[in-house]
């Protein structure tokens, strides 16, 4: 038996096809778990899902928009009448130095990551409080951790360092109705967010940075948040758990 069998998961961001979203998307299902993939596009969110099996659902949602959350939201309970599991992948980054960021870029960064996190949070809270159980994975980053980072950018890295703050709190106020909120902390992971950027002489110097000497797979961060949304991690609430070759150590 899986380890999500009978469940019902959303996951935003979830339709870019190398991305960590859609990796912890297709584990979850291997674990028995009905899929949703949230994300801005409505054919490629349908795309993804479709790919890792027809019960699994695409649904369009921008997660900076209240609105859409509640209504993507209403539309699953509608169709599942629960939500067990809600992963808060969606997330942007801008390669920019602090005297670069503009007002549109911070508003950018911080919305997709903190609106788009409290949002969707808020949209699914309430039907996990009557279920008296519920677990919430956050996405954080390493860069919250230590600062800055090749691709985020300073305000990337207070949007993900807010991140740990929301998911602290929340997990402090919904401890009491058993519903979980725990964040991850990916180092370097290949996706389509790091691929394509870099030059031999960026690489490098990342990888003598991480003491396992690779850069991470979406797998491994799929493996955690599995952990994470399933009862193994029954009795963790308000933690962080770093997915990352040792980079911190
Ligand atoms: P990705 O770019 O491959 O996927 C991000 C997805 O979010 C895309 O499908 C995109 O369409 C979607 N998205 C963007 N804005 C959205 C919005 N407003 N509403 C709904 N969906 C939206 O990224 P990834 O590498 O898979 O990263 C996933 C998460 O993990 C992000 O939160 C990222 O910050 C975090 N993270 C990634 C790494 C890494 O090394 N890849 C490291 C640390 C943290």
């Amino acid at each position: 038996m899986g380890l999500l069998t009978g469940k019902f998961a959303v996951i935003t961001g979830a339709a870019s096809a190398r991305g960590l979203g859609k990796a912890t998307a297709k584990l979850f299902a291997e674990h028995g778990a009905t899929v949703a993939i949230l994300d801005l596009d409505e054919s490629a969110a349908k795309a993804a899902a479709a790919d890792i099996g027809a019960q699994h659902v695409g649904l369009a949602c921008d997660v900076t928009d209240k609105a859409a959350c509640e209504a993507a939201v209403a539309a699953l309970l509608d169709q599942w009448g629960r939500i067990d599991v809600l992963v808060n992948n969606a997330g942007i980054t801008q390669p920019l130095k602090s005297l670069q960021i503009e007002p549109q870029n911070y508003d950018a960064v911080m919305d997709v990551s903190l609106r788009g996190t409290l949002y969707m949070s808020q949209a699914c809270v309430p039907a996990m409080q009557k279920q008296k159980s519920g677990s919430v994975v956050n996405l954080s980053s390493v860069s919250a951790q230590r600062g800055g980072g090749i691709f985020g950018g300073p305000h990337y890295s207070a949007a993900k360092a807010g991140i740990l703050g929301l998911t602290k709190a929340m997990a402090r106020e919904f401890a009491p109705d058993q519903v979980r909120f725990n964040a991850i902390c990916p180092g370097f992971i290949a996706t389509d967010i790091t691929g394509g950027k870099l030059t031999p002489e960026m690489k490098e110097m990342i990888l003598e940075g991480i003491p396992m000497g690779r850069a991470g797979e979406a797998s491994d961060v799929a493996g955690c948040a599995l952990f994470l949304a399933s009862d193994l991690s029954a009795y963790c609430t308000g933690t962080e758990v770093d997915v990352n070759g040792g980079s911190l150590i």
